[in-house]
């Protein structure tokens, strides 16, 4: 039987606290003998974001939790996603605060990064996270199983590992996204995806990015900046397809001023590995160049294989994710699934919300609804790229007449240092009710900025408002409140 059993449980595993509903919750199958749980209020499939919280809060409410997780707690975010890649994009930043350090008076001497050194680091800051995770989810009293679970019928779980069968009164499915591997390409074996980029244990001189949406920006960004040649190969024209284009451009931009060659209109469609380890990319436009590494970040596909989900009725989309209604219930009753694996919004918070939700509806004694609107987001590419609401292009679509306010300026910190680039800030407004519909930001703490600018936005703040809150004055942010005049209109 595989229960809390890993290094990382045991260490979080405070004194005293194993599960607290260990023991008791097995009893001996009556045909074969082996432990079966008799049953659980709640079985969670996956240890990620939405997962941990649904099962942490459910148990909170006095339910009986059982979580399986086939990896590490934590999932995505904090192993192989958000965490790491956070920590990789300030580590990348420091180079820039030396430049910027040397306008400001400072005299700084060699500079030498250590990948490693980062890696390692990097290591034992998500180790510490997991075991934190870990040690809420037993100290909320959830019976955590390091297995692989799949659906033996509807109310039952399956562990592949150990070959247990669970009673569940109730099944939710937070088994999040893996890279998506839908185009087939010659050589494929030789490229890395955003998790095997994690465990890169050089840092490689050239790479390939394939892709321009939030994984190929952000790690191409941050590799560019930590001293990588990146060439970063599209099939579109603009990257961050589906974002603004003021901000689209805005940031193409910013990146072409790293240094980083954006290769538009074009695919990659083929690798072979050179005799001197290289590897030999072939793009759709006829040229072709040798490389360190190739990392392909074309988007992320439901982990719905597996799960037996046809078998027991649980119906999915033609691309895998399962669908659920406003409250999280698949087809199937008593089945529920949260965060990416239905892919209503691939991101953290949502993941986290949507399981809170969930627990609370089903063990809390209210109905709690998720709104997917007005969701704030970032890039995490320096400069950073921040958007809340509505594009222009969408706004102008949906309400006619709108009234584009936009700003673009050096921030001060940069004003006296050789640095390029200056910072975007745009917000939409409904000409006919003066409802601000989308705020747009590229530049230095753009993600800090839109997370307030979204209270604003959940509110339906109008112009009028943003104008009345006095600027706090020498920042970037008081832009937001001090654009005067339309620099578009529409309609
Ligand atoms: P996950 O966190 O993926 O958790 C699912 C868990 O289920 C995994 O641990 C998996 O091992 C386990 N599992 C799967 N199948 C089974 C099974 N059959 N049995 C048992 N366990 C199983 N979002 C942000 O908001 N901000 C960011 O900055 C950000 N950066 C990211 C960077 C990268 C490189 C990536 C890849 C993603 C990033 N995201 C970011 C997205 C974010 O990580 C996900 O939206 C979030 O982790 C989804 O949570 P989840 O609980 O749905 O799934
Ligand atoms: P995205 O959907 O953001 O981007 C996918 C990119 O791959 C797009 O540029 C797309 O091009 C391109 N693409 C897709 N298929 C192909 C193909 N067959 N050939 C060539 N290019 C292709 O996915 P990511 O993998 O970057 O990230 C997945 C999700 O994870 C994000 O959507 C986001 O929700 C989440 N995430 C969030 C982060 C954050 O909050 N900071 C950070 C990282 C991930 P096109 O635009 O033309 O379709």
């Amino acid at each position: 039987m595989v229960r809390a059993t890993c290094r990382a449980a045991q260490a979080a595993a405070p004194a005293g606290v194993v599960r607290a509903h260990g023991e008791t919750a097995w009893v001996p199958h009556p045909c074969h003998g082996r432990p079966v749980m008799k049953e659980v209020d709640l079985f969670v499939i996956g240890g990620g974001s939405g997962g941990v919280r649904a099962a942490r809060i459910a148990a909170g409410h006095g339910a009986r939790v059982a979580l399986a997780e086939s990896s590490r707690i934590g999932g995505t975010c904090v192993i192989r996603g958000c965490v790491p890649k956070k920590l990789m994009v300030l580590a990348s930043r420091c180079s820039q605060e030396i430049d910027v350090a040397t306008a400001f008076g400072w005299t700084v001497g060699e500079r030498r990064f250590d990948w490693e050194r980062l890696r390692s680091n990097i290591a034992a800051e998500v180790s510490r996270l997991e075991a934190a995770y870990t040690n809420g989810l037993l100290q909320a009293g959830v019976s955590v199983l390091y297995d692989r679970a799949t659906l033996e019928d509807r109310g039952v779980v399956r562990l592949a590992g150990s070959g247990e069968a669970i009673r569940a009164r109730r099944i939710l499915i937070a088994t999040g996204a893996r890279p998506s591997t839908a185009e087939e390409l010659p050589g494929a074996e030789l490229a890395s995806d955003s998790d095997a980029f994690f465990e890169w244990h050089l840092q490689p001189a050239r790479v390939l990015v394939q892709g321009a949406g939030y994984i190929a920006l952000e790690l191409g960004c941050l590799l560019q900046r930590l001293g990588s040649q990146v060439t970063l190969v599209m099939r579109g024209t603009t990257v961050l397809r589906g974002f603004d284009n003021g901000l689209r451009e805005h940031l193409q931009q910013a990146l072409f001023e790293t240094g980083m060659a954006i290769v538009p209109r074009c695919t990659v469609t083929g690798l072979t590995r050179h005799a001197d380890g290289s590897i030999q990319a072939k793009l759709s436009d006829g040229s072709s160049a040798a490389f360190d590494a190739v990392l392909r970040a074309t988007g992320r596909q439901p982990n719905t294989r597996e799960l037996n989900l046809e078998q027991v009725g649980v119906a999915t989309t033609a691309s895998g994710a399962i669908v659920v209604d406003e409250w999280s219930q698949t087809s199937v009753a008593g089945v529920y699934a949260i965060g990416d694996v239905t892919a209503r919004a691939l991101l953290t918070p949502a993941a986290v919300r949507e399981g809170h939700a969930l627990a609370d509806t089903l063990f809390g004694g209210r109905k709690v609804p998720v709104a997917h609107d007005l969701i704030p987001t970032a890039v995490f590419t320096t400069p950073e790229a921040a958007t809340v609401g509505l594009g222009e292009e969408g706004a102008a679509a949906r309400f006619g007449a709108i009234d584009v306010y936009e700003a673009r300026f050096k921030p001060m910190k940069h004003a006296m240092s050789a640095q390029p680039g200056h910072m975007l800030i745009k917000v939409i407004v409904d000409r006919a009710s003066d409802r601000v519909l989308g705020v747009h930001i590229v530049g230095p703490e753009a993600a800090e900025m839109i997370q307030l600018a979204g209270i604003a936005l959940q509110m339906g703040a109008t112009k009028a408002q943003f104008d009345a809150v006095l600027p706090v004055h020498p920042t970037a942010a008081e832009e937001i409140v001090t654009l005067r005049a339309p620099t578009r209109r529409h309609g």
